[in-house]
């Protein structure tokens, strides 16, 4: 890929620092955020570049939104709009912005290589998210849609549209079923949209509801593995009263292009296989292998926080194994994310005055899990829960806290309404 240095870099004049930070999404861009504060306070002579793919920052919580969005209410481009922020809008003063893949990473000579140039950095800021993990799971890769990108979610757009066209010219078929593998977080939220998309497409094509089957299968005894099991209870129990189906302790053994097998023998014929079982660390192409767990994140060195056996290498979120107070790793999110890069942005600055740092303390972050229109689960550390309206509204107010940080006010409380007038179009 091509690589364009869009905003000019600042030089770095007698004994200022150089950081650069490989990607801009949750993790990359607070850390770019404050870092150029910092400086700017601390008065340090520092580079700060920016790296990524991309030319957008994406805003991943709504990315289900793309995905069960019907084009007769919303169109791509606006959709587009509500969750790819442009660098060019959201970088902060003093950062620079490069676009292009990040390739090969050098601790021992402190490069790296961004498209077709070479870097050197003093100090290097991982951010590069997760990838979808497969599990091993045969033929799963090859048939199942996954949601980590824009053209993954217009993907699940286009392919439940086409399912739910074909099937009503189909007078012969019984059942069209779609499948959700996987109901943590990602498939309970995908799933609670996809039943009003199911019901825009059955009006739609004029293909009755009761024909169309939504699937979500769950490996463990639980929906949102690991959540207190009365809010899994009250989300299955709402799922279920839309409409959708769910199987717990039954996993995806092996899938092929009409039908997943799972463990217990059973083969269950689909129309559309959405994975939505897991994730793990981005790969990150160092030149020499790194101390890492079995999801790929990098192992921090405890005392430091930075990528063990350099200390002037630091990974954030997806891509760090960070353990919490009962030393089980924290949770791939957002809001983890952003929290080791206010703690990394300072730990840098830190370093680059010969500061001592001090040590990082794991948190506890609550969860706003909307299930279908202008409903969610609020979930707090304390333990205290709420479901309905004012959890949705609580996660709207969540959206224009976070676009804030990034934007101008006006601007960000024009975001935020913007999506809840779109999504809330596309809520039947
Ligand atoms: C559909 C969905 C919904 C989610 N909803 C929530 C939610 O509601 N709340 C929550 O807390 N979490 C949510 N998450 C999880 C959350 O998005 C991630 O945990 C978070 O994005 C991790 O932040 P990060 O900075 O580690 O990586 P990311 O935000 O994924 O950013 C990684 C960046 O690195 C870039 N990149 C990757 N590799 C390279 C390379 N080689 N070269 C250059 N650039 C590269 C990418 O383009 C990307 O911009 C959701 C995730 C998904 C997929």
């Amino acid at each position: 890929m091509e690589t364009q240095i869009q905003v000019q870099t600042q030089k770095v004049r007698g004994n200022g620092i150089k950081i650069i930070i490989g990607g801009g999404g949750f993790g990359g861009i607070t850390c770019a955020r404050l870092l150029a504060r910092k400086a700017r306070k601390y008065k340090l002579n520092a580079e700060i570049i920016l790296a990524d793919r991309n030319n957008y920052h994406l805003y991943y919580p709504n990315l289900y939104e793309v995905a069960t969005s019907e084009e007769e209410f919303v169109s791509i481009g606006a959709l587009k709009k509500s969750i790819a922020l442009p660098y060019a809008e959201i970088l902060p003063k003093g950062a620079a912005f490069m676009q292009g893949e990040i390739s090969e990473i050098s601790p021992e000579n402190k490069t790296v290589k961004i498209g077709g140039a070479q870097l050197n950095f003093d100090y290097l800021v991982l951010a590069f998210g997760s990838v979808t993990d497969y599990c091993g799971i045969k033929g799963l890769q090859e048939h199942a849609l996954v949601l980590k990108s824009i053209p993954d979610a217009l993907r699940i757009r286009n392919r439940a549209e086409f399912a739910v066209q074909a099937a009503s010219q189909d007078f012969k078929k019984k059942l069209l079923r779609i499948i959700i593998g996987g109901g943590g977080f990602s498939g309970v939220e995908l799933a609670g949209e996809m039943l009003n998309l199911i019901q825009i497409l059955s009006w739609k094509y004029n293909y009755p509801r009761e024909k169309i089957e939504l699937l979500i299968i769950e490996g463990s005894n639980q929906l949102l593995p690991g959540m207190p099991l009365h809010i899994s209870e009250w989300v299955c129990g709402r799922l279920k009263k839309l409409g959708a189906q769910i199987r717990l302790e039954n996993f995806v053994a092996e899938a092929d292009r009409s039908s997943v097998f799972l463990n217990t023998g059973e083969k269950i014929n689909y129309d559309l296989l959405v994975w939505t079982g897991g994730v793990r660390s981005a790969d990150i192409p160092f030149d020499k292998a790194m101390p890492s767990d079995k999801k790929g994140r990098l192992l921090e060195s405890a005392a430091s926080f930075c990528v063990q056996g350099c200390d002037f290498i630091f990974a954030i979120g997806d891509d760090a194994h960070v353990p919490d107070l009962h030393n089980v790793p924290v949770p791939q999110t957002a809001t983890q994310a952003i929290y080791e890069a206010e703690y990394i942005a300072e730990a840098v600055m830190r370093k680059a005055r010969a500061k001592q740092v001090p040590p990082f303390r794991p948190r506890a972050f609550g969860y706003i899990i909307p299930v279908k229109g202008k409903w969610a689960v609020l979930h707090l550390p304390s333990g205290l829960t709420w479901y309905g309206f004012l959890s949705w509204v609580a996660r709207r107010f969540a959206d224009l806290r976070y676009f804030s940080k990034l934007l101008p006010f006006g601007k960000a409380v024009r975001m935020a309404w913007f999506d809840t007038e779109l999504y809330v179009k596309n809520d039947e």
